[in-house]
């Protein structure tokens, strides 16, 4: 009889490895460690953020635009690389977009999606001339003030809660009742509201949910994106100058899942392209990736502190776990805990023998970064590392719990 395999992961081999150590930006990772002085750390690789855009530009037509969504990897340095790379950053709160301003980002190119953005937030945002995705009928006049206060014109698109969903998505931000956007049938008197109070408004955003593997689940909801934005058009004030598709390109974390295959999307955004030079003639179509641009980039470097046998389990006790890595512990939203692709960094030409569970430091037992994994033998002072760690890791991780010291970060 047959027996199946269970799944495994996808080979890492997005950073290469010199006697036997991980290599990152050139710098083998025990050196690495050093030079950051502390574990745990995340480390972001620039040559691998260029290489990943220029690739997707490559399978991309190129009258579409690129805008790096900065929620996935807010890290200063990394934003300001990632300014270089794309052709705007898409910024979700005044925080952030203080941070894509120093990175050198123009204005021009900034867009602000959020559900409750403060009446300040929305001023700076004026203030800063960025363009600001309407997400609620209470913003049009806290802007239209703004805009009087100030001398200057209030740049909006309208944010759409699309009457369908992304179908495989991970995480689901439009389609039914949603806090996004304002319901796709509530937005011509939106339009209304915008024309009348003087706004100045340039397209639609429409962003349907995340970390999609599924290229056929991302051309429907671009198809049907582009289809409501063209209805939608008709009750627009002034003609739709920028249409955000919103992203949703997911990468493989988990056992059995795939890169996903970049060539249908390509060719249907051509065809999108292609249409909207007689439905939407001025329009300039975007769509906005984090996760897909930074995620493969960045490695999450704990150490392991301790080894321990519990009842026939093996556990290396890290200084790393749940309070820097939320998601790779399985608790940001995830309903099924995996395990995210592991190494033992500074043993890559060791073989994988002995079963283990790798644990953080916290009293609780969500604080698992790989629960029974097979890797190389580890000891105290070894480097344990979590691949795909570029994306919603440091600043989406509740650092202050139990008290530890904040993570590092390096963009190397
Ligand atoms: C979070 C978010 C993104 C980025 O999503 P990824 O899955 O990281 O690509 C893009 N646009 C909006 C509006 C978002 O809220």
């Amino acid at each position: 009889m047959e027996t199946r395999k269970p799944p495994a992961h996808t080979p890492m081999t997005q950073f290469a490895s010199h006697e036997g150590e991980l290599v990152v930006g050139g710098i083998p990772l025990t050196r690495l460690a050093a030079r950051v002085g502390r574990t745990p750390f995340y480390a972001y690789d620039r040559s691998l953020l260029t290489a990943r855009v220029q690739q997707l530009r490559a399978a991309l037509p190129p009258a579409v635009k690129l805008h790096y969504a900065m929620k996935a990897n807010p890290m200063p340095a990394l934003v300001g690389h990632m300014a270089t790379l794309v052709d705007g950053i898409d910024v979700a709160s005044a925080g952030e977009l203080m941070v894509a301003l120093d990175a050198g980002a123009d204005p021009q190119e900034i867009s602000f999606a959020g559900p409750g953005k403060t009446e300040t937030e929305l001023r700076q945002a004026v203030a800063a001339g960025i363009l600001i995705n309407v997400e609620s009928f209470r913003e049009v006049p806290l802007l239209a003030a703004a805009a009087k206060e100030l001398g200057m014109p209030a740049r909006v698109a309208v944010r759409v809660n699309p009457d369908f969903e992304l179908k495989s998505s991970g995480m689901k931000m439009g389609g039914g009742p949603k806090q996004f956007g304002v319901d796709a049938e509530q937005v011509p008197e939106l339009l209304a509201a915008i024309g009348k109070a003087g706004l100045v408004f340039e397209g639609f955003h429409l962003f349907a949910g995340s970390q999609n593997l599924k290229p056929e689940s991302i051309v429907e909801a671009q198809q049907k994106s582009f289809a409501l934005a063209c209805k939608l058009a008709e009750h627009a004030p002034s003609p739709v100058k920028f249409l955000n598709l919103g992203g949703g390109f997911g990468i493989p974390y988990f056992p059995g899942e795939q890169i996903l295959d970049l060539a249908p999307i390509g060719a249907n955004l051509a065809d999108i392209v292609d249409q909207a030079h007689t439905a939407l003639p001025q329009a300039e179509i975007v769509i906005e990736l984090g996760r897909y641009l930074v995620g493969e980039a960045g490695l999450y470097v704990s150490r392991v502190i301790d080894k321990k046998v519990s009842r026939g389990q093996t556990y290396l006790v890290t200084d790393g776990g749940l309070h820097h890595h939320l998601s790779a512990s399985g608790n940001f939203g995830q309903v099924i805990r995996k395990n995210y692709p592991a190494a033992v960094g500074n043993r890559m030409e060791a073989a994988d023998t002995e079963n283990v569970s790798v644990v953080g430091p916290l009293c609780t037992p969500l604080d698992l970064l790989a629960d029974k994994m097979t890797l190389p033998a580890a000891e105290p002072g070894d480097l344990v590392v979590i691949y795909q760690s570029g994306a919603y890791g440091a600043s989406a991780s509740p650092q202050g719990f139990l008290g530890h010291p904040a993570v590092m970060e390096v963009l190397v």
